[in-house]
C-alpha cells in the first residue's frame, strides 16, 4: 500500500554541492587523482585491500578538512525549517555540516567520515572519531582493523528503506547540490509524491526529473529564499 503524505513534512535529499560554498570540493571536482591514486583505489574494498596506509591518510585528510570547515546560509536554512516542519535529510554527505547547523533529523546514505568502524563483517561496532585520525594497528574492539565508516564502490548503502519512505510521505521534497548520477541514492526522487512541491537547487543539471521546479543557482543565494517561502506558507 502506498504510504500515507503527511503535509507538514519536508524532505531534503542533499549532495556535495550544499557542502561546495563551505570549501569541501564537490565529487565531480574532487575526483582527479589524490597522490597518484585514482579515486576508486581509494574508495573501494579492493584498494582497501591493497593500500590500507593511503586509504586512510585520504580520509583523514578529508576528516581533517571536513571538520575544519562551517556549515554555509544554505545548512542553516535547512535546519531553521525545523521551526515549522518535521524536517529530515537524507544525505548522501558524508560531512556533518548538516547537523553542525542545527539540524536533528539527518539519514547518512554514504556514511560518515566523523565514525570509524571494525572490518568484521555484517554488525562492526562504530566509534564517533569527529575530526580525528585513524591509523593502521588501531583495532576495534572485536580485534579487527578499524576503517573510516563511509560506503565505498560496491558496498551498500546504508538507510536506504528507510529514506524512501521519507521521500513517499513529504509533501515537499528539496534535492539541493546533487547531480543525482550516483545510485541508488538518485533513484530516491522517484518515490516523491506526485502532488508533493519538489524543488531542485543546483548549479547545473543535465536532466531535471519529472515533476520537479529547478532554480538554478549557488545554494547559499537560492536555499535561505526558498527557505523563507516556505516558513511564511507555514505561518512562521
Ligand atoms: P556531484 O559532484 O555529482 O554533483 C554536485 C552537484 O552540486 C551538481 O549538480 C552541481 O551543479 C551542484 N553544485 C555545485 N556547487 C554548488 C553550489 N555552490 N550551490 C548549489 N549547487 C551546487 O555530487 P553528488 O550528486 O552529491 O554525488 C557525490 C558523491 O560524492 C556522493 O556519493 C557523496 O557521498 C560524495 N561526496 C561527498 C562530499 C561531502 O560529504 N561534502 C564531498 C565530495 C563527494
Amino acid at each position: 500500500m502506498k504510504p500515507k503524505v503527511k503535509p507538514n513534512k519536508l524532505v531534503v535529499l542533499s549532495g556535495s554541492g550544499v557542502s561546495a560554498e563551505s570549501g569541501l570540493p564537490t565529487f565531480r571536482d574532487a575526483k582527479g587523482l589524490w597522490n597518484s591514486y585514482s579515486w576508486h583505489e581509494l574508495a573501494s574494498p579492493e584498494g582497501w585491500q591493497r593500500h590500507p596506509e593511503a586509504v586512510l591518510a585520504f580520509y583523514n585528510e578529508r576528516r581533517e578538512k571536513a571538520w575544519q570547515a562551517q556549515p554555509n546560509a544554505a545548512h542553516a536554512a535547512i535546519a531553521s525549517l525545523e521551526a515549522a516542519y518535521e524536517v529530515v535529510i537524507v544525505t548522501q554527505n558524508v560531512d556533518a555540516l548538516h547537523e553542525r547547523a542545527g539540524s536533528r533529523n539527518v539519514v547518512h546514505l554514504h556514511g560518515q567520515l566523523a565514525y570509524a568502524r571494525g572490518t568484521s563483517e555484517p554488525e562492526p561496532k562504530r566509534y564517533r572519531i569527529d575530526g580525528s585520525p585513524i591509523v593502521m594497528g588501531q583495532l576495534c574492539e572485536d580485534g579487527t582493523q578499524l576503517r573510516p565508516d563511509i560506503v565505498w564502490f560496491g558496498e551498500a548503502v546504508q538507510h536506504f528503506e528507510e529514506a524512501e519512505e521519507h521521500v513517499a510521505t513529504a509533501a515537499r521534497v528539496l534535492v539541493v547540490g546533487s547531480s543525482l548520477t550516483v545510485y541508488p541514492a538518485a533513484s530516491l526522487v522517484r518515490y516523491a509524491d506526485r502532488n508533493a512541491e519538489k524543488v531542485l537547487v543546483a548549479l547545473d543539471m543535465e536532466e531535471v526529473p519529472r515533476g520537479f521546479t529547478f532554480l538554478q543557482g549557488r545554494a547559499t543565494d537560492v536555499v535561505p529564499a526558498l527557505a523563507a517561502r516556505w516558513l511564511s506558507e507555514a505561518g512562521s
